[in-house]
C-alpha cells in the first residue's frame, strides 16, 4: 500500500478531477424530458404525465382502444396526458386523442378513465366553472 495518507489524498483529489472532466455536467444532469399534455395543452415533465398507447380494438378495423403506460415501455404510437380526470374529459370533448394519435374516429378510452379516475368534483364534463 502507499506510505501515508497524503499520498493517497492527492491520488483521490486527481481522480475526482477527472472523473469531473469525463462526465461534463451535462450528463449528470439528467435533462427533463418534456411532453405536452393532450388534455389542456401544456408542457410538463414526462415524469408528471400518464402515457398511454393506443392499441387496435379485436372488435375490427378501425376501432380503437388506448391503454395506460405508465411503465412508458409499451411499443406503439403513444401520448401523454396528466393523469388528472380534468385533463382527460378535456381532451375526449376537444377530440384530441384522435388528433394526437393520428387515427380516425373517437378511440375508446374506458381503461384511461378507469386508470386515472373520475372527477374528484363530480365535474366529468362542464370545464365552464375552472
Ligand atoms: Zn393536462
Amino acid at each position: 500500500m502507499l506510505p501515508g495518507g497524503v499520498t493517497t489524498a492527492r491520488i483521490g483529489a486527481l481522480d475526482w478531477d477527472v472523473a469531473h472532466r469525463a462526465f461534463p455536467a451535462a450528463l449528470t444532469r439528467k435533462a427533463p424530458l418534456v411532453r405536452t399534455c393532450v388534455g389542456c395543452r401544456k408542457r410538463a415533465p414526462a415524469s408528471e404525465l400518464l402515457r398511454f398507447v393506443v392499441v387496435e380494438d379485436e372488435a375490427g378495423p378501425h376501432r380503437f382502444r388506448l391503454v395506460p403506460d405508465p411503465a412508458r415501455r409499451a411499443p406503439g404510437r403513444g401520448a401523454h396526458l396528466h393523469p388528472d380526470p380534468a385533463c382527460l374529459s378535456l381532451a375526449q370533448r376537444r377530440r384530441a386523442f384522435g388528433r394526437a394519435l393520428r387515427i380516425s374516429g373517437v378511440p375508446d378510452a374506458g381503461a384511461l378513465v378507469e386508470f386515472i379516475g373520475p372527477d374528484e368534483q363530480g365535474r366529468t364534463t362542464d370545464m365552464s366553472t375552472r
